[in-house]
């Protein structure tokens, strides 16, 4: 079994064709995935869908490189994570690749994710692309080792990756790993605790190797797996497990039917 813990199913490419997505899925041995929120104004999309799908989990948050949308109070995610099937807050963090003057917004609306993951007892899911230094700076000070969560698409070195793995958190790897030219982040999926490990495809984009470039689905999480497993010289099997184990420990909210 395997869990997808990081996808955008309210998204057109996949959205249009839930019936097929999910259909894939089971073919595939992926029992379950979790519908990332993005912002407030498609969450209500989000959270339908895994209300009509008991394989499907859904977030709650504001992803950093939006700009024109509805500033999250802290108490207002608060609100919508109390919902059962919402078992996460984000997709949250910090893009500087995007937003290369690094806005303080950015950095004011990860601490509100983190006060609300706190308060609600629900893992983050952190987004970070060119801003490791300042994603863990704002985590210790924020204290979020004390709801955890996971570092989504991990592409950072092990230098960052030990870090976050430090402060309790887990690193999840996406369709990156298959990539040939991946070097660091082959390296880090190698030495990444097998007990902090999860898997993930952030589609509809970064499809695995042998579909790169095309668009992605929750049930390529299988090629991600496999590719760890063959990094690590374990079984595909091990590796399912693990990550599927690792997927339930840390987000305590997520019901396994
Ligand atoms: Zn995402």
């Amino acid at each position: 079994m395997l869990v997808d813990s990081h996808c955008h199913l309210d998204f057109p490419d996949l959205a249009n064709h839930l019936p097929d997505v999910l259909q894939r899925m089971q073919e595939n041995k992926v029992e379950f995935a979790v519908c990332i929120g993005v912002n407030l104004e498609d969450f209500s999309k989000v959270l339908a869908i895994a209300e009509n799908e008991p394989r499907l989990f859904a977030s709650v948050g504001v992803h950093p490189e939006y700009t024109d949308v509805e500033e999250p109070s802290e108490d207002q995610l608060v609100a919508l994570a109390a919902h059962p099937k919402v078992i996460a807050i984000g997709e949250t963090g910090l893009d500087y690749y995007w937003h290369k003057d690094k806005p303080e917004w950015q950095r004011e609306r990860f601490r509100r994710h983190i006060g609300a993951a706190k308060r609600c007892g629900k893992p983050l899911v952190i987004h970070t692309r060119d801003s490791a230094e300042d994603i863990l700076r704002v985590m210790r000070e924020e204290g979020a080792d004390a709801v955890g969560g996971v570092m989504h698409c991990f592409t950072e070195n092990w230098e960052i990756a030990r870090q976050a793995l430090d402060l309790g958190f887990y690193l999840s790897f996406s369709g990156i790993v298959t990539f040939k030219n991946a070097t660091i982040v082959k390296e880090v999926a190698q030495k990444c605790p097998l007990d902090r490990l999860l898997v993930e495809t952030d589609s509809p984009y970064l499809a695995p190797v042998p579909y790169r470039g095309k668009p992605n689905q929750p049930a390529y999480v299988r090629h991600v797996a496999e590719e760890i497993a063959r990094l690590r010289s374990l079984s595909f099997e091990t590796i399912a497990e693990a990550t599927t184990d690792n997927f339930f420990t840390l987000f305590q909210h997520a019901r396994r039917t």
